[in-house]
């Protein structure tokens, strides 16, 4: 019988944003409503991830300061309370970078650019022969968060699967030369939608691909997106019979409609024939225009209170520089190199 006591026992959540621009309906659905549950039941940690953010964007650094506290405001008008969550900045703790200095000795080359994620990711960016060096040893930089919040449970989309792989080699590997287990192993927490398309149905929808409705989308925004959407390119008349798979407007209802029998039937009259691409994408954007207005009003209050939004920042990263200094410290000596017994 497995121990009750284990069961209830707290998690270290921990997840990020890169503050690379407003966070959108992939970000909804395959992170964001998880950490709302988590929240309640969990310590979670948050981290605005602005460094990261930098890794692309190192010759347009305003795009990365003017995303932090879009991001934050995102983050209270889903419902992430400040008081049960710690959001945090992580350029403002610098344990963050020297971890990922440390671990950056352990991890090759090879192995990053193996990294599934890094790979599409640089086949997408067109950087050619200039990646930049911070991009390709992002996910070093994944595992100094994670590991420095000794995070446990991490609700991500599924592009992050590879980080988490990495980060177990990298704790794997501390714990050896340290010889005691002075890293905790992570695990992902997927939701039942970890990879939300884009509209036309070609790639995920991305911040950085401008391919996004997000939060903040204005009425008409949503209405153009959902009105554009990639359905059944052979479904050309009401009558004929549809195929859901690969139908980006099933796809999301799927993902956001709140009565799946009622979505069932839907797709069965689709499949035979005589539901028109009007009708589900009508029912499409009502659902979604339901959703987000009372998001999108929540988030008009808070972005409009910047200095509030500064505090919880600074707040939250001043208790994260703590507890990310003991982990440090913990590494540095596992290393040898606490001379000063810090
Ligand atoms: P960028 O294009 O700058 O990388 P992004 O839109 O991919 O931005 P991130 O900040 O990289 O967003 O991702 C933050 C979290 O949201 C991660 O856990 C990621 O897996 C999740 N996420 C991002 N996009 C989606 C999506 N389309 N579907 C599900 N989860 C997503
Ligand atoms: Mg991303």
């Amino acid at each position: 019988m497995k121990n009750p006591i284990h069961n209830t026992k707290k998690e270290k959540v921990l997840t990020g944003d890169r503050a690379t621009g407003q966070l959108h309906l992939g970000h909804f659905v395959g992170s964001l409503q998880q950490r709302v549950k988590l929240q309640h039941e969990h310590e979670q940690t948050i981290l605005v991830a602005d460094l990261q953010g930098l890794t692309d964007n190192g010759h347009n650094p305003h795009k990365v300061s003017s995303n932090i506290l879009n991001v934050v405001a995102d983050y209270l008008a889903v419902g992430i309370d400040p008081s049960k969550t710690t959001i945090c900045l992580q350029s403002a703790i610098p344990a963050l970078s020297e971890l990922t200095m440390y671990y950056s000795n352990l991890v090759s080359v090879a192995r990053l650019q193996r990294n599934p994620t890094v790979k599409n990711e640089i086949a997408s960016k067109s950087f050619g022969s200039s990646i930049p060096t911070g991009f390709l040893t992002y996910p070093i930089s994944q595992a100094a968060d994670i590991t420095a919040f000794k995070g446990t449970l991490i609700p991500v989309g599924d592009d992050q699967l590879p980080m988490i792989e990495q980060t177990n080699e990298i704790v794997r590997k501390l714990n050896h030369i340290a010889q005691d287990d002075i890293l905790v192993e992570c695990r992902p927490l997927l939701s039942k939608v970890p990879r939300l398309p884009s509209s036309d149905g070609k790639s995920k929808m991305s911040k950085s691909m401008g391919n996004c409705i997000l939060l903040s989308s204005s009425e008409k925004d949503i209405s153009k997106a959902v009105k554009s959407m990639y359905t059944d390119p052979k479904h050309l008349n009401v009558e004929d019979p549809g195929q859901i798979s690969g139908n980006v407007v099933f796809t999301y209802l799927d993902a956001f409609h709140s009565d799946p029998s009622y979505i069932n039937d839907l797709k069965a009259r689709y499949q035979k024939g005589g539901l028109g691409d009007g009708t589900t994408k009508r029912i499409l954007e009502e659902c979604l225009q339901d959703l987000l207005k009372p998001l999108r009003e929540r988030r008009e209050i808070f972005i409009s209170d910047k200095a509030q939004l500064i505090d919880i920042l600074r707040i939250g990263s001043q208790k994260s520089q703590e507890e990310s200094n003991q982990v440090l410290n913990n590494v540095k000596r596992a290393f040898g190199l606490n001379l000063f017994n810090l």
